[in-house]
């Protein structure tokens, strides 16, 4: 377990390690990732594993508009650094980020290709790759772990859950013994591992949440990213909200801040926190709606922290074992 005056020196006066702060510290100033739609697809939606894809998931719901009308990766890249320019002037590098669907799913030869016309892009100093856990096969892994040693790369897996009961309830089609192998593989070869857990997923409760943290504080993760469950259009959730909606109970705002603490508070203090919560746009979101803008997560979330006296890793055993 970790101490709070501790906590507070390492996390930068935070209570909870910020993903933002560290790679400011190691790699001397911000780093904006740039989304991609490279033209995956996901074997949840082609038909290898299934075709509706996962419960909850609408990639369009999620792309930045940009992304939207165009298809070549150079041209994306273009926009996406323009339109990052104008919100953050002072950036000056940037991250192919390869967000939709899932970006390891294909041949070698092709990833190969995919991501090199990323990095061929004179502005991109790195590239951030988004994908499922069964995705991930030993050769893909050795070429990504290779590619690491001449460029900066982000394996971002999608965990969502680690209760294999709310994994098959989404119909994500792999358990959460498979997303432990992937991470585990990943890390032995040296890669940035980033977890994409998503709260408030029917079936999933506060014991499988604690649970599933215990059991992250003991994978080798780099990083984490936490968003809240949105219903969002053209999904299988939405058709199952109309019809049913006590059948999904949405969490509020403050619930979905304690369930965030609530696993933080397993997780070691080196794992990076990348983000606390997702944003769809209002055109294709169905419910909650909080009215809150995701750029007052940050604050409102360290303010609960304090309020519950609480901070990232304070039940974290180090014992080898995580907990
Ligand atoms: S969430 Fe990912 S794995 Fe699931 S259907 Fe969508 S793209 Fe496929």
């Amino acid at each position: 377990m970790s101490n709070l005056s501790d906590s507070l020196a390492s996390f930068n006066g935070r209570r909870y390690h910020v993903y933002n702060d560290w790679v400011k510290r190691e790699h001397g100033g911000r780093l904006q990732k740039v989304s991609i739609d490279a033209g995956f697809t996901c074997p949840n939606r082609d038909g290898s594993l299934g075709v509706g894809g996962c419960s909850f998931c609408n990639n369009e719901g999620f792309s930045p508009s940009y992304l939207l009308e165009q298809r070549e990766i150079d041209t994306q890249i273009d926009t996406g650094i323009e339109f990052m320019r104008r919100r953050y002037p002072r950036t000056k590098s940037f991250l192919a980020y390869f967000q939709s669907y899932s970006n390891t799913y294909g041949n070698l030869d092709k990833l190969k290709k995919t991501y090199d016309i990323a990095l061929a892009h004179p502005l991109i100093s790195g590239i951030v790759i988004g994908t499922r856990p069964d995705c991930l096969p030993d050769e893909t892994l050795d070429y990504l772990a290779e590619l690491a040693t001449r460029t900066m790369v982000e394996l971002e897996i999608g965990i969502e859950s680690c209760s294999d009961d709310v994994l098959q309830e989404c119909l994500r089609g792999h358990d959460f013994a498979c997303t432990q192998d992937a991470i585990r593989r990943a890390a032995e070869r040296g890669l940035f591992v980033t977890g994409h857990l998503l709260l408030g997923l029917p079936l999933e409760t506060r014991d499988s949440l604690l649970d599933g943290a215990k059991a992250l504080a003991r994978l080798p993760v780099d990083a984490m990213k936490f968003h809240q469950l949105q219903i969002v259009r053209g999904t299988r959730l939405a058709n199952q909200y109309r019809t049913a909606p006590e059948s999904i109970p949405l969490l509020d705002p403050l619930t979905y801040f304690d369930a965030v603490i609530d696993v933080l508070e397993f997780l070691p203090p080196n794992i990076k926190i990348q983000r606390l919560g997702s944003e769809a746009p209002p055109t294709v979101l169905v419910s909650p709606d909080w009215g809150m803008r995701l750029d007052k997560f940050p604050a409102l979330f360290e303010a609960r922290l304090h309020a519950r006296d609480t901070w990232q890793g304070r039940l974290f055993l180090d014992n080898g074992k995580g907990n």
